[in-house]
């Protein structure tokens, strides 16, 4: 069989050591075509963090399932329309970001706070429960073709190429939403910006320095060394430090941001008490970056600076389209390096990704060929 029966992507077989990276061409059943359902062609799909993290399942879900196909950074062409579908047409190039479906009814929902619904289910490594009472499993977007429901699909503004705005759908929404909800709007005398640091420069943090800086914040970026450097001046930082080789790095921030967006996706050797110690009496940190194993945080630092600790789960329909609007209006690209899908590709993406070598995004491309 073949599409719109059958699609084809490049999954993970076995999440173990030896073979998490190894992906194999794996044909399987989408959902059902149902009416606010939207086909798209794929012609571009980026590699996060998360897909690290499902390959490998070091999340340790029970309910992880393999084969996977992973990727959450869609972008390609509308092929089939379900009959409720307003917004889009044949032909239109659309994205696709980490969540795929939200019941749309419930309170969360209606409050515009869908990815927070009891029922989202995630692009790849979720379950549809379908119409027809059978359930499917969603794989992502290293594959030919994505369905989607047509809430969670972008149009992606003329002013960006594929692999500048596939990244935005997951790594850009992730950072651009907390920033928007957390950012303070009253500042007190005496200061002109508010201060945002984001921890961690990898994809998301490649995103999350450009958006705050577009948001006219006074930007601190906090990496482990100092390699990245020039590249974070370049994204936008105004303040740059490098964590591992200071031990006083503390010093230099204690009591002065408004706001932290941590992105590090590994807890080893991550202080968090000292990382708090930056934020101003009643400062807020928000936790995206999903590390493998907890952080460990004593009361006492909170109690230090009356500072308060959350998280926060990609970003809102509203948001998205808010966020493409500005990355137009003030030059926002994510940046990329590009690979061609086969399983070759997609080994070297996710293995650039795992151990920190991709600056700062791989973007696997020229889907038409791997799926002639
Ligand atoms: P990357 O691998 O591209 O970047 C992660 C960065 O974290 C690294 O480049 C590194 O930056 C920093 N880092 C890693 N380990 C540590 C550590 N021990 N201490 C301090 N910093 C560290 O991953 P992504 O940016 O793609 O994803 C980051 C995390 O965000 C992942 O865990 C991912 O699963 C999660 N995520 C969460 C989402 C959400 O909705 N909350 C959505 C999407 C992703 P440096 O070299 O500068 O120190």
């Amino acid at each position: 069989m073949t599409y719109p029966d059958t699609f084809e992507g490049f999954a993970v077989f076995n999440p173990s050591p030896e073979t998490w990276s190894t992906v194999k061409k794996y044909e399987f059943t989408p959902k059902p075509f149902e009416d606010h359902d939207v086909d798209i062609k794929i012609q571009t799909c980026s590699i996060c963090g998360s897909d690290v993290h499902s390959a490998t399942n070091g999340w340790n879900k029970t309910n992880a399932y393999y084969p996977l196909v992973p990727g959450h950074e869609i972008i390609g062409k509308v092929v089939r329309l379900g009959p409720k579908v307003t917004d889009f047409k044949l032909g239109d190039r659309v994205g696709v970001g980490a969540q795929a479906q939200a019941c749309l009814k419930c309170k969360i929902c209606k409050s515009n706070n869908e990815i927070y619904c009891p029922h989202l289910v995630h692009t790849f490594g979720g379950v549809y429960q379908n119409q027809d009472g059978t359930e499917t499993h969603s794989q992502g977007g290293y594959s030919n073709y994505a369905r989607i429901n047509d809430y969670f699909v972008f149009h992606i503004p003329e002013e960006l190429s594929n692999e500048e705005a596939a990244p935005m759908l997951c790594a850009g929404i992730t950072t651009f939403s907390p920033l928007v909800r957390n950012i303070p709007k009253e500042l007190p005398e005496g200061q002109s910006k508010p201060r945002v640091g984001i921890v961690g420069l990898g994809g998301l943090g490649m995103m999350g320095i450009q958006w705050a800086h577009a948001l006219g914040c006074e930007t601190f970026v906090f990496s482990r060394t100092s390699r990245k450097k020039a590249d974070a001046i370049k994204l936008g930082a105004d303040q740059f430090i490098a964590t591992a080789e200071d031990p006083d790095w503390v010093k230099k921030v204690e009591f002065d941001l408004d706001l932290v967006v941590c992105t590090a996706n590994s807890a080893e050797g991550f202080d968090l008490n000292t990382y708090l110690r930056s934020l101003k009496i009643g400062g807020k940190w928000v936790n995206v970056g999903l590390p493998e194993t907890p952080f460990t945080v004593s009361p006492r630092s909170f109690m230090a600076n009356a500072c308060f600790m959350g998280a926060s789960h990609l970003g809102s329909h509203v948001e998205m389209i808010r966020m493409f609007k500005l990355a137009v209006e003030k030059g926002v690209r994510a940046w990329v390096e590009k690979i061609p899908i086969s399983s070759d590709g997609v080994k070297e993406g996710l293995e650039r990704c795992r151990y920190n070598k991709c600056r700062y995004r791989v973007a696997l491309t020229d889907f038409d060929k791997a799926f002639a």
